[in-house]
């Protein structure tokens, strides 16, 4: 099997190349892939060093034992994992071969098709609206 998607037991996310994603750092919004160019510790599921998360170049920095995000280089407990990208979500949910996968995880697929029927996913709001009569 190929790395092009794999999945990350620990962070319960596909991961691999050919997974779409955003970098995992809070504060940015760059576009990358969960493949190993962009890998916390450069192995897979971050290997000795990292946290196994995703990062752009721009929050990779070359460690010991590889690329590594700040916290992993500063010895901080790792980012919280940012959601898949509806563009990943709605390809597991519609692409064919994914469809034995959604046989098997029906739980999986209820909850990607919540998250995005929800109108922000990623960041929900920090009050509710109150329901129109
Ligand atoms: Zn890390
Ligand atoms: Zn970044």
């Amino acid at each position: 099997m190929s790395w092009a998607i794999g999945y990350d037991k620990h962070w319960k996310r596909d991961v691999g190349y050919g997974v779409p994603a955003i970098c995992d750092d809070p504060e940015c919004t760059k576009e990358i892939d969960r493949g190993l160019s962009y890998v916390c510790g450069g192995e897979p599921y971050g290997g000795e060093c990292g946290c196994g998360l995703h990062f752009c170049g721009a929050h990779l920095w070359m460690g010991e034992g590889g690329q590594v995000c700040r916290r992993c280089r500063d010895g901080e407990p790792p980012y919280s994992p940012k959601p898949d990208t509806s563009e990943w979500m709605l390809w597991k949910l519609q692409h064919p071969s994914w469809s034995d996968w959604r046989a098997e995880n029906p739980e999986e697929v209820a909850r990607m098709e919540a998250a995005l029927a929800a109108p922000t996913p990623a960041t929900p709001p920090a009050t509710a609206l109150p329901s129109s009569p």
